[in-house]
């Protein structure tokens, strides 16, 4: 089956306002859907989705588009992950990808790295069993580490340099696909696995893809704890969080009160074991605003539980700061005594950890806490610099209530009046506005209401059309690629041809397409409403051509303009009488 084809059919099998509703609270209002958007921080709902052209629309960041972009950009994957998950839910199975002019190359290489590293997950997790896996399984008894968690994420063990290597050709793939996947290197004309010797934690994308490994050595004389696979054409780190594909079986089941934000793969392991199974792991960086997105989809709020002092203070605040610009209620829980959360629950119970979350400060306060230490309050200057912080810190938080009761502690503890931190969080109150709650700018749109009515016209069916009009009046850009791509689409007998167009066009322009699609036709919809736009476009286009022949005359004085100019001017004329007979 053709891609596009097999994309339609796609579209029609899944149910917009179902999927939608997954990510947003929908309330239907005549016969669309309206909700808070979920790609931009709003109170009043200025996102709809049309359950009629399975189209979704937000007026106030112009986000739009059919299922499967809406899939690609929340959850901020690829194109083609986000086809393949719509299939997958659809029970379809993808065509196998022709490569066509290397049209959709990069997406047939993309498919058959997540089969390589599929099949090099299952292998590794079957090496445990293995006699030369003496070192590993001593190490999960030695972490008491039950079979069933081992199951859960996949564990596994790089016997030695060849294993995968020769494993992975006998399933048929090359050295050069293991490399791309960023399994093996070469030193000295050897090819080597990069993880040999180690524990493997496979990382696994919110498609449920395995896109990368984290490896730990067990001989403890490595040159390095832990490695992670290198970033790769299917592993972006910065927008990879570990555990993230649990969190979406579970989420399925109910809305989860709170997501955990730990630091390393043991730290998640070890709290899915002790019963906090909502545990993930960013990928040892500072957190991304994309990974604060991807949280956003199963949880409004967030408990970060770093190690006592680990990652660097100012890191971490940095972090915690994206995560609340991305609407997330942020809390931190404060490990004690430099002890890791395996730690405290091996040595102090479940109970105790859980203690410790139900104590864990809200952002603005754990802040608080971080500049008090910075600073000496007996000194004065130290004193005032605290205060000029701590009210902008303050100032943060969007109720007022609350700001309120934090400058009056702040008051009580610096001796400062309030009055005075009111008036000083009065000064910040336009400087530190959070950008993010604005919605972004809108694309300027330079397309007249002609040309916007002759596209509309042609994805609407109207009969009056002539694609050749358009094909004259559109030669290039924007317009030109939803005019072929509505005659393809008409061409294969595709339906819903306008919902096609946001998977068959470039990400970017998309914004351009729901003035098109949702024209209003009540003052302008005829054959000869059609015409006279036809011919006052294709005369304005003739128009430009003579006034470049006539400045391309005035520079080189070539006769031969002239001739070009008169022949044109005879066309226009025709072309005018044409629409005046009519
Ligand atoms: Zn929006």
């Amino acid at each position: 089956m053709e891609f596009n084809e097999f994309c339609s059919r796609l579209l029609e099998k899944t149910d917009i306002v179902k999927l939608i509703s997954r990510y947003a609270t929908l309330r239907r209002v005549g016969n669309s859907f309206k909700a808070c958007c979920p790609f931009h921080n709003e109170r009043t709902p200025s996102f709809s989705v049309d359950a009629n052209k399975q189209l979704y629309h937000c007026f106030g960041c112009g986000k739009g588009g059919n299922a499967i972009t809406f899939v690609r950009d929340i959850e901020n994957i690829d194109t083609i992950d986000a086809i393949k998950m719509l299939a997958d839910e659809a029970g379809m199975e993808l065509p196998k990808l022709s490569g066509e002019n290397g049209k959709h190359f990069d997406k047939e290489k993309r498919l058959k790295l997540y089969e390589l590293m599929r099949e090099a997950a299952r292998r590794y997790n079957e090496n445990l069993l293995s006699p030369r896996a003496e070192i590993a399984r001593e190490y999960l008894v030695k972490r008491e580490l039950p079979p069933n968690i081992v199951t859960r994420f996949g564990l596994g063990y790089s016997l030695d340099q060849t294993d995968i290597i020769k494993y992975l050709e006998g399933k048929g793939y090359t050295k050069a696909e293991m490399k791309d996947a960023g399994l093996i290197e070469q030193k000295a004309d050897k090819w080597y696995d990069v993880f040999y010797g180690r524990l493997m934690f496979p990382i696994i994308s919110n498609t449920g893809e395995v896109v990368a490994f984290g490896g730990r050595s067990l001989d403890g004389v490595s040159y390095a704890k832990y490695r992670n696979s290198a970033q790769t054409e299917i592993f972006d780190k910065s927008k990879t969080v570990y555990a993230l594909n649990l969190l979406k079986k579970k989420r399925r089941a109910g809305p989860l009160d709170y997501v955990i934000m730990c630091e390393g793969y043991m730290d998640v392991i070890a709290l899915h074991k002790a019963g906090f199974d909502t545990a993930v792991a960013s990928m040892g960086t500072a957190l991304t605003a994309t990974q604060a997105k991807q949280l956003k989809n199963y949880s409004d709020k967030v408990i970060i539980s770093y190690d006592g002092d680990g990652a660097g203070q100012k890191a971490t605040l940095r972090g915690l700061d994206i995560l609340r610009e991305s609407g997330l209620t942020v809390k931190v829980a404060s490990i004690p005594d430099g002890l890791d959360p395996d730690e405290i629950i091996n040595q102090r119970g479940k109970e105790a950890y859980g203690k410790i979350l139900d104590e864990a400060l809200p952002l603005v306060a754990y802040k608080l806490s971080i500049l008090k230490k910075k600073y000496d309050l007996n000194d004065r200057d130290d004193k005032t610099a605290y205060t000029a912080e701590a009210v902008r810190c303050i100032k943060q938080l969007d109720n007022p209530v609350e700001i309120e009761e934090y400058l009056q502690s702040l008051s009580a503890e610096t001796g400062y009046d309030i009055g005075v931190l009111r008036a000083q969080a009065k000064l910040y109150v336009d400087t530190d506005k959070p950008a993010t709650s604005e919605p972004p700018q809108k694309e300027e749109n330079k397309r007249g209401f002609f040309e916007t009515f002759l596209l509309a016209a042609y994805i609407n069916g109207k009969e009056y059309v002539d694609p050749r009009d358009l094909e004259e009046i559109f030669p290039d850009g924007f317009e030109r690629n939803v005019v072929d791509s509505i005659t393809d689409s008409r061409m294969r007998g595709l339906k819903d041809t306008a919902a096609m167009l946001y998977t068959d066009l470039p990400e970017g322009v998309q914004k351009q397409l729901p003035e098109i699609i949702d024209f209003d036709f009540s003052s302008i919809d005829s054959k000869a409403d059609y015409d006279a736009c036809v011919i006052s476009l294709k005369c304005a286009k003739l128009e430009k051509k003579i006034s470049e022949l006539a400045a391309r005359y005035d520079e080189t004085k070539d006769i031969e303009c002239l001739r070009e100019s008169n022949e044109i001017r005879k066309k226009i004329k025709q072309l005018r009488e044409l629409g005046g007979s009519k």
